[in-house]
Formats: C-alpha cells, sequence, structure tokens
C-alpha cells in the first residue's frame, strides 16, 4: 500500500482532485492510500467547502487555514505546514495540481523532503511570465518527478525546455527516472462523470433562473483583469454591451467582486449590478456550473477550467485573454482570443452566433485519472 498526499488550495484543484479520489475508490483502494491536505488558499464557503459536499470529497485529512496574504507570505505558511505533515508522516508520493501558490509549495517541500512529486497538467505554458501560474508551472514542472500533461502541446512544451528523464532524482527514487506522458485532462474525466448528475440535482435552480434559450455564461477572474482599473472597466463595459443583445449571467470571483468595489466607479457598478440583461450572481457550486455551460449558447471567460468546460459541452468560448494554456481550443476554431477589447469581444461574439464550431475529441478519453494512477503504481512498484 502506498501512501499519498495530495496537496489541494484554490477551487480548480479542489474540483479536480475529485477525479483521482474517485478512482482511488474505484479501482486502486488496495494500492494506495490517500490523506488530502488543503492549504486554505480558498477558504470561503462558496470557493471551498460547497465542492467537499456535493462532489463527495473527503474532508481533508490536513487544513493548513493559510487563507489570504501576498505570495511570499501564502507559499511561505503553506510550505512549513507541509513541512510539518511530511515530517510526521511517511509519504511515497505528493500530488500537486495545476499552477497555484499551493501547488509550488507542495512540490518544493515534497522534493526537498525527498517525497516524489506528482504533477497532474504539467507542461502547459501562456509563454507570458507575467502569470503568477506561468512561474507556478514551470517551477513545479522542472522539480518533479512524474509529469501528466492533458495535451500533447503541453508533453512538447516540456520537451522544448530540455525535459530530461536521466536527470540525477534525490535518493528517493533509488535510480528511477523522470517521466513524463500525454494523459489527457482529468477535468474531461469529471465533465463525462458529473453532467448528468447536474441534470438531476441542479433542474430545479436553472428553471427558477427562468433563463432564455440562448444566453451567455461569463467568468472573470484572473488578476492581469482584475488588477488594473482599465481593463477592468472595458471588459465590464464589453460584458454590459453583449448584456444587450443576449442575456448575460455571471458568477462573481469574490476578486473580481472586490476589484469592482475598489477600481469602478458608481455609475458602472450600478450598471453591473442592475443592468436588465446582466444577471450577477454569487460564485456557483460545480453542478450548478456545470448545468448553466451546458445549457448556454456561448461562454466569455478568462478561466482555464471553464474554457474546457466549453469545449466539453460543445459550447464557442471567448477568452478574455491575450493568450492561453489550451491552444488547440483556438487552433480548432472553437475559442477565440478577444484580451480586454470591445471590437474584439464583440466580433467574436457575432463570429460565434452566425458560426457552428468543431469539436474534435482532443483532450483525451475521459479516463485520465486511471492513467496517471495506472503510470503511478508501476512507477513506484519498480
Ligand atoms: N467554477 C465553479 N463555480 C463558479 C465558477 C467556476 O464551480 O462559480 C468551476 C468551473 O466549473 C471550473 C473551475 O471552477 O471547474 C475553474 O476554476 P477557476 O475559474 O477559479 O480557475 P482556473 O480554471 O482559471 O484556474
Amino acid at each position: 500500500m502506498f501512501n499519498i498526499l495530495t496537496i489541494i488550495g484554490a477551487r480548480p484543484q479542489i474540483i479536480k482532485s475529485i477525479a483521482i479520489s474517485r478512482m482511488i475508490k474505484e479501482k486502486y483502494s488496495d494500492t494506495f492510500n490517500e490523506c488530502i491536505l488543503h492549504t486554505g488558499q480558498h477558504y470561503d464557503e462558496k470557493m471551498s467547502a460547497v465542492f467537499f459536499d456535493e462532489l463527495g470529497i473527503s474532508r481533508p485529512d490536513y487544513n493548513l487555514n493559510v487563507r489570504g496574504g501576498s505570495h511570499a507570505y501564502q507559499t511561505g505558511e503553506m510550505m512549513k505546514g507541509i513541512e510539518r505533515v511530511l515530517s510526521e508522516k511517511h509519504f511515497d508520493a505528493l500530488i500537486v495540481y495545476g499552477d497555484t501558490n499551493s501547488t509550488i509549495a507542495g512540490a518544493l517541500v515534497g522534493v526537498k523532503a525527498g517525497v516524489p512529486v506528482v504533477h497532474v497538467e504539467a507542461g502547459l505554458r501562456s509563454y507570458d511570465k507575467r502569470m503568477p501560474e506561468e512561474l507556478n508551472r514551470i517551477a513545479t514542472d522542472h522539480i518533479s518527478s512524474l509529469l501528466f500533461s492533458p495535451t500533447e502541446t503541453g508533453l512538447d512544451n516540456l520537451r522544448k525546455e530540455g525535459f530530461r528523464a536521466d536527470v540525477r532524482q534525490p535518493d528517493f527514487a533509488n535510480g528511477k527516472k523522470r517521466v513524463a506522458f500525454h494523459c489527457g485532462d482529468i477535468m474531461y474525466d469529471n465533465s463525462l462523470h458529473f453532467s448528468q448528475k447536474a441534470e438531476i440535482v441542479c433542474k430545479d435552480w436553472f428553471e427558477s433562473l427562468a433563463l432564455p434559450d440562448d444566453y451567455i455564461l461569463a467568468t472573470v477572474h484572473r488578476a492581469e483583469n482584475t488588477d488594473n482599473a482599465d481593463v477592468l472597466r472595458d471588459i465590464m463595459e464589453a460584458i454590459i454591451s453583449l448584456s444587450e443583445d443576449m442575456q448575460v449571467i455571471m458568477p462573481l470571483h469574490p476578486r473580481t467582486v472586490n476589484a469592482i468595489k475598489e477600481h469602478l466607479g458608481e455609475e458602472q457598478t450600478e450598471r453591473i449590478y442592475n443592468s436588465h440583461g446582466l444577471r450577477v450572481v454569487e460564485p456557483l457550486s460545480f453542478l450548478q456550473m456545470t448545468m448553466l455551460e451546458k445549457h448556454s449558447r456561448m461562454i466569455l471567460t478568462d478561466s482555464g477550467g471553464v474554457q474546457k468546460e466549453a469545449y466539453y459541452f460543445h459550447k464557442p468560448s471567448i477568452v478574455l485573454r491575450e493568450d492561453t494554456e489550451w491552444i488547440e481550443n483556438v487552433q480548432v476554431g472553437a475559442s477565440i482570443l478577444a484580451g480586454h477589447d470591445m471590437t474584439r469581444i464583440k466580433a467574436a461574439f457575432e463570429h460565434f452566433k452566425s458560426t457552428e464550431s468543431d469539436f474534435p475529441q482532443i483532450y483525451g478519453d475521459g479516463h485520465a485519472a486511471e492513467f496517471i494512477l495506472d503510470k503511478l503504481k508501476d512507477w513506484l512498484e519498480k
């Protein structure tokens, strides 16, 4: 039996982790004993607790309750807490997800404590080092032992950066080589798994929203869009403008709520919260979000996760960024990068209103979690 420590912290990691936890319960309960450590990066009810109950995630075995603070403060506190846990109990591997401060904190402490690090969502790049997420991804990839990339492009990126299997590893590896795989996206596993459940659980709630047949689902939360007043103003103006044409529903991330308060004037704030065509709601549960994605006409977002979920439910997406780690979406014509420019956002909207997009299967076959656990088992047993 191998002891695995899963590190989660931010909303998308909590959601991603259930794909692996579910598969451990279904198929690998004799092989892996999973403990969950929640750093507390996201902590309020709607950004964290709601997902545990709804998705059936076990309560964390450890909760560091780090909460807010600067990047350095957060990462430092997380590292201290993770180190404490690793000194108390033996773990055979540590799993980190994605690109947040919880990811890099877990990876750094793990590798230095002699615990092999598994990076799920390895190899993704926006090639924009102004993004804290990009720094976290690159650093985590370069110190992890097992790297699992959701896309072919991700695996190529690792090769381009000189990924080498023969780099000498700390003692824990007993001469084992670093490995990198293309495994498909575990979020595709989740979207397939929870799609039907969302229809059942959220039916009444969805009907109570009384949305028209065609509506846009919008999310904005990335620091590059919320921290700069001009950028945020442009994006919100574009959304208000689209909402005159098609109903928009927008679950607002706490960071965006604060940014609107801090950066936008009274008049625009009033129009955001009280426009006829724009409905602002609190952050939603994953099943509610899934339901809204499935029934939307198109999606407007700066979220990595939501871009892909749009794709899984065959919805075109307008991406409020200049680049994306999910470049395949753009290459096949299912996403358009529109930045924060009203003209480009509107042009993308008109394009998708009149054009059918194609959604070839580029994110695996929905069995990424099983693949990851199979490879991890092999690696540890060798
Ligand atoms: N999500 C959610 N409720 C919301 C907004 C998003 O459950 O109100 C889910 C969404 O379906 C996706 C994940 O959160 O699975 C994406 O997280 P986020 O946008 O915070 O981060 P990113 O993917 O950009 O790292």
